[in-house]
């Protein structure tokens, strides 16, 4: 276990909520800005603007029940809002402020031009019938509509939401605007103005970040060993294509348990096994696996796509992997960062690994305002370059200024923000 004593207590997750965790990588990073851009800074460190609603709704049973929604805009300084929608009873404002500045520098990182924003409702989805969810998508789009538009915010999905609550924003709003907007969410159902690819994207380009970062410290994706946090939208993609590269997938682990195989899991077959169980647990050819046990796996990968503060100083020092990949939007811990930066494991950063997702959601909204639609190759080839651009400016700033991925991500990206306030201006 390492000495922690030379590392601040007050970067522990216990005591920095996500908005706290965001503020420390902006001080992290300040002093690796552009001079003539580092007044700027102080922009980044508030939103834009937060709305904060109620969304009432009745439930089947008659009664109603009210629930605490959210839509934060970071920055628009390079475009209009982008990112997604939450749903999960943990949701607060400072994750939305957080989740919304993460989207600002990740849409800076891979230079689509959007700027960020998040949203969420304080609800679990899971004690809600379809009927009720439908109603609670319908009126919280209605009560942040003032903030939505092509070209003011167009949110996407996130963690327990997808193509089907996506396809209930864009029809409330089209509604209420009494026209069909299809460019106003991304990730809608291809029948509804999706793009192809855009279901797999986020893993996609994780495994391609991944497969990136793997060459330049000589370690081969068809040799590797790869354990995967969470199996949803970005793990399930991420661990299948892994698989499909030959990598061996030999821990996976979701909110109701983790399962290894050392020899390496059919991830397929476990996507159909929990499909029917609901459940990763009992999936054939696998163990059940403690917690502990998956993160000190053997594994030379490690892929974490969940959510918030799953490596932490606690576990960090168990981790076996050389290189972890962020699928999920700030998984690491500030403390546990400086851990495994002491520790020599090569961190992939949220801002730049799961950027693949923005990146066919842009090219989505581009199909859409066009109405001219892409093939699932050309989408795939487009990300697959912008992903690969963005990793090698990334990993090259951070070699030249002798900083990690993250903070050189950061410097990335603010300075690109930092530079459209620069040339607009400041109104009035
Ligand atoms: P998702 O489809 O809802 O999947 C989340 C996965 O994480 C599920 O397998 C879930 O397990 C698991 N999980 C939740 N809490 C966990 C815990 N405490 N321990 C272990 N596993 C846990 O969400 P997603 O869209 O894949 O998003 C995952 C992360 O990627 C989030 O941080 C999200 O912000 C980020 N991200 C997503 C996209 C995108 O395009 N979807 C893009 C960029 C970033 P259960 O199913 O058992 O609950």
């Amino acid at each position: 276990m390492n000495n922690l004593s030379h590392i601040p207590s007050y970067l522990s997750a216990e005591h920095l909520g996500p908005w706290e965790t965001f503020l420390v990588q902006i001080d992290r990073v300040e002093p690796h800005l552009n001079p003539e851009l580092r007044p700027l800074t102080p922009i980044l460190t508030r939103p834009m603007r937060a709305l904060i609603v109620n969304v009432p709704i009745r439930l089947d049973n008659g009664e109603m029940a009210h629930f605490e929604g959210y839509r934060v805009h970071h920055n628009l300084a390079r475009g209009p809002g982008k990112g997604g929608i939450r749903y999960h009873p943990d949701v607060t404002l400072s994750e939305v402020m957080a989740l919304s500045a993460w989207m600002t520098v990740k849409n800076a990182v891979v230079n689509v031009p959007f700027g960020g924003a998040k949203g969420g409702v304080r609800v679990d989805p899971r004690q809600l019938s379809l009927a009720e969810l439908e109603r609670l998508t319908r009126r919280y789009t209605s009560e942040i509509h003032i903030l939505l538009g092509q070209d003011k915010d167009i949110p996407a999905p996130d963690i327990n939401t997808n193509e089907q609550t996506m396809a209930w924003m864009m029809d409330t709003y089209s509604m209420n605007e009494g026209r069909t907007a299809m460019g106003v969410v991304t990730g809608k159902p291809i029948s509804l103005g999706g793009s192809l690819g855009r279901k797999d994207a986020t893993g996609r380009g994780v495994f391609v970040a991944t497969v990136e970062a793997a060459r330049r410290i000589g370690m081969n994706i068809a040799d590797a060993k790869v354990a995967v946090q969470g199996f949803g939208n970005v793990g399930e993609a991420a661990a299948r294509l892994f698989s499909d590269a030959g990598a061996k997938v030999v821990a996976l682990q979701d909110s109701s348990g983790a399962i290894a195989n050392p020899a390496g899991l059919d991830v397929r077959a476990v996507k159909a096994w929990r499909q029917q169980h609901g459940t990763l647990v009992g999936a054939l050819g696998t163990e059940v696996i403690t917690t502990d046990s998956f993160w000190s796996m053997d594994a030379d990968i490690l892929i974490v796509a969940a959510m918030e503060n799953q490596i932490t100083a606690t576990n960090a020092g168990l981790i076996r992997a050389r290189l972890i990949c962020e699928g999920a939007n700030g998984p690491t811990t500030p403390e546990a960062d400086l851990i495994l930066q002491e520790r020599g494991i090569t961190v992939i950063p949220d801002v730049l690994a799961n950027a693949g997702g923005v990146t066919v959601s842009y090219f989505e909204w581009v199909q859409d305002i066009s109405a001219f639609f892409w093939t699932e190759d050309e989408i795939n080839a487009r990300l697959d370059r912008i992903m690969r651009e963005a990793f090698a400016a990334v990993w090259e700033a951070a070699k030249t200024k002798g900083i990690t991925m993250r903070t050189a991500a950061f410097v990335l990206g603010c300075e690109r923000v930092l530079l459209a306030h620069k040339v607009r201006g400041l109104y009035p």
